[in-house]
């Protein structure tokens, strides 16, 4: 049985007060008992996340990590930064780095390594865009973006980790995947698992990110390999994540 975990990403939004809210909300809230959640505000917010969620559910998460320990990286903060402020989970390969940032798969696995070394899980987001979706190409760019991770790392490392499948149209566009497409997806990550590592296969979560929201959610979290939920837009109003939380018990 795996635990559902409900991630929200705030990217370059949100505020101190928003903050603030989401700590008095969650305080109150009841939620089901098997589910994690976990928020990823912009960094100069963990401080204040950290108390305002010290009484909640609610765990502590980053958006990004430099892969270096220090050193002259104007602008950047590491794994050991995050670790000293509580933070849990850290994105890693979300696709506005990859495509803004231009992270490569080889990036991207560097910063995983960074986060495993200061005991931080990472979440590997991956998915395909509109034109791989299209040419049909969209299981060979998802599970090589899987693979070039997962098949890098040793086992006792591959089990911190969380996969998370944003198909890269769905994302901040209104437009979700059908809860078909998703499961059909995950069922292929989770297949591609068990080929080299069927335990693992098992427990592994895997998220669906891409417009989740208080009205889709429990359609695509009831699909059997969809573990949770990576928000982006719906977890900056609290009522909303709070339902979409729900829908995962
Ligand atoms: C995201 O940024 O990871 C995301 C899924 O965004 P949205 O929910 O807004 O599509």
């Amino acid at each position: 049985m795996r635990k559902p975990l409900i991630a929200g990403n705030w990217k370059m939004n949100g505020s101190a007060e928003l903050v603030e809210t989401f700590g008095r909300a969650f305080a109150e809230v009841e939620l089901p008992s098997p589910v994690d959640v976990v928020i990823h505000p912009p960094f100069p917010y963990l401080d204040a996340a950290r108390r305002a969620f010290a009484n909640t559910p609610i765990g502590l998460g980053a958006q990004t990590l430099n892969p270096m320990l220090s050193g002259a990286r104007t602008g950047e903060v590491s794994g050991q930064m995050l670790s000293e402020f509580g933070v849990e989970y850290v994105l890693v390969g979300h696709s506005e780095r990859r495509q803004l940032y231009h992270e490569s798969d080889e990036q991207v696995y560097q910063r995983v390594i960074a986060a495993l070394d200061a005991g931080i899980k990472p979440i590997l987001c991956v998915g395909e865009t509109l034109e791989e979706r299209d040419a049909g190409r969209s299981e060979e760019v998802v599970l090589r973006q899987v693979g070039y991770v997962m098949a890098r790392l040793q086992s006792e490392q591959r089990r911190q980790m969380t996969l998370a499948y944003e198909p890269v149209w769905a994302i901040g566009t209104g437009r979700t995947a059908t809860p078909e497409q998703a499961q059909q997806m995950m069922a292929a990550i989770r297949g591609y698992q068990a080929d080299f590592d069927r335990a693992l296969a098992e427990t592994l979560r895997l998220l669906y990110g891409g417009s989740m929201s208080a009205g889709n959610a429990q359609a695509l979290l009831a699909q059997q390999d969809i573990d949770g939920g990576l928000i982006g837009g719906a977890s900056l109003k609290v009522d909303d994540f709070i339902a979409i939380c729900q829908s995962a018990g």
